[in-house]
């Protein structure tokens, strides 16, 4: 399907003529019997995935699968940050690739993201906490990625509006990162539905995988509620429901699903110019373009598959908002929502291939996946064309968690609920 290509010049012709001529942005396929390569899960991963798999391996038959819509799952319901401030060497080169992607995405998908690099600030509250980010930004720096650790006078002149003197948990200084920002999250998943399309890749949506077909160890299509599709190759990227549909084709996964929630205001006049987050407690904030405070805070803390939060981390989240910036008190609450989180045992993401031929798995996104999603699609279209990893994402092999090798970010242990 061709596409139009959007512009100043077809956006003022459009004007003229009342919109008229617009047509669909992307193609809504019904399924066909067999394809070479079937993505399962219409999110930015799977999206992604299928783009990139379409443009640098193709020609290839290639369907995504989704059952519900596009868009209507985490990467919809995100709270559209991206960053590549990581520590860890396994980590840092792969989101800082997913950066660069992010800085250029516009004109590759020829599609407005809000790709919007504000900068991200992560406040620290104590000596020990600045050294823990001095070591973080100098690695960071040596992967090349910008880091600037900053006093409590520079964060003072960013962000005036903190509670700085908080007797508990006065503010020290923060790790900026001034290229991380935010990006319309399901902008994104339109974009990369769209570029797709046009490369011929079948966009199925209301259309749920409920079990595979196997001939031995091979995977050779999935049964669904469109009836059987039949495929070469099945790559697996649906977040929070990881565990569930990898356990029709008889995996267990090292993944635990927890809900996350996130909050919006009413619009208010423009105060927070990046996103800001707290370091003593589980807090974050941005301000979108509309006006709103966009924050959000933990887990709920225990396993489930309910896309929507309970009460009790609301007052947790209220609780570190006030902490940070009183004001916000005064501020009414638009919304909140929530996703399941897809959470590994180490905090960090799969992108491999799995136990079963013609499988392949990307999953344990955990509450950071929507700055990955163009480095996931690269990466996880490699891994399927090429049937071996990608350099940048060589550590987020399955193996891992039985040969001792786990990307633990966090430091937090195997406790996928801490990480
Ligand atoms: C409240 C919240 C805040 C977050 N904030 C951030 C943030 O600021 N920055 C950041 O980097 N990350 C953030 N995340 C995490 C990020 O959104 C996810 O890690 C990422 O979006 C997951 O990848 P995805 O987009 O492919 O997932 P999804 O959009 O969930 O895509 C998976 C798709 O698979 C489909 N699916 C599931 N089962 C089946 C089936 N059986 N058959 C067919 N389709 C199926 C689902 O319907 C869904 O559409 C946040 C998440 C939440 C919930």
């Amino acid at each position: 399907m061709s596409r139009a290509h959007y512009s100043i010049f077809s956006v003022l012709r459009e004007a003229l003529r009342g919109h008229t001529g617009w047509g669909p942005a992307w193609r809504d396929a019904d399924p066909e019997a067999r394809y070479d390569v079937v993505i399962v899960g219409g999110g930015g991963h799977g999206l992604a995935t299928a783009y990139y798999l379409a443009k640098s391996y193709g020609p290839l038959r290639i369907a995504v699968i989704e059952k519900g819509w596009i868009g209507g799952g985490n990467v919809g319901r995100n709270t559209t940050i991206v960053r590549s401030n990581y520590l860890l060497p396994g980590n840092i080169p792969f989101y800082e690739l997913s950066m660069k992607l992010w800085e250029g995405l516009e004109q590759e998908l020829n599609y407005n993201a809000m790709v919007s690099q504000r900068g991200v600030l992560n406040l620290y509250h104590s000596d020990g906490q600045r050294d823990a980010f001095a070591r973080r930004g100098n690695a960071m720096r040596l992967h090349g990625v910008d880091a600037e650790l900053l006093d409590r006078a520079a964060v003072r002149r960013m962000v005036p509006f903190l509670d700085f003197e908080n007797a508990r948990f006065p503010i020290h200084g923060g790790l900026l990162q001034r290229r991380g920002g935010t990006v319309r999250h399901d902008a994104v998943a339109w974009g990369y539905a769209r570029a797709a399309s046009s490369l011929g890749v079948d966009i199925i949506q209301n259309c749920e995988v409920q079990g595979f077909r196997r001939i031995g160890d091979r995977v050779v299509g999935v049964e669904t509620s469109r009836g059987f599709i039949g495929a070469d190759k099945i790559g697996l990227a649906v977040a929070g429901s990881s565990s569930r549909v990898a356990a029709m084709v008889g995996l267990r996964l090292p993944i635990e699903s927890h809900v996350l929630q996130a909050f919006v205001t009413e619009a208010i006049k423009p105060f927070v110019d990046g996103v800001v987050t707290f370091g003593a407690g589980h807090f974050y904030v941005s301000q979108s373009d509309k006006g709103g405070l966009v924050f959000g805070g933990d887990l709920d803390g225990y396993n489930s598959y309910a896309q929507r939060g309970n009460l009790p981390v609301v007052e947790d989240v209220c609780e570190g908002a006030m902490a940070l910036m009183p004001r916000i008190g005064r501020v009414r609450l638009l919304r909140h929502w929530g996703g399941i989180m897809d959470m590994s045992m180490d905090g960090s993401p799969i992108i491999d291939r799995t136990p079963l031929s013609g499988l392949y798995l990307n999953a344990g996104w955990c509450y950071g996946g929507f700055k990955a999603t163009p480095a996931s699609g690269v990466t996880f279209a490699h891994l399927i064309a090429r049937d071996e990893p990608h350099p940048v994402a060589r550590a987020y092999r399955l193996n891992r968690f039985s040969t001792g090798h786990a990307v633990d970010e966090k430091g937090m242990g195997p406790h996928p609920n801490l990480h």
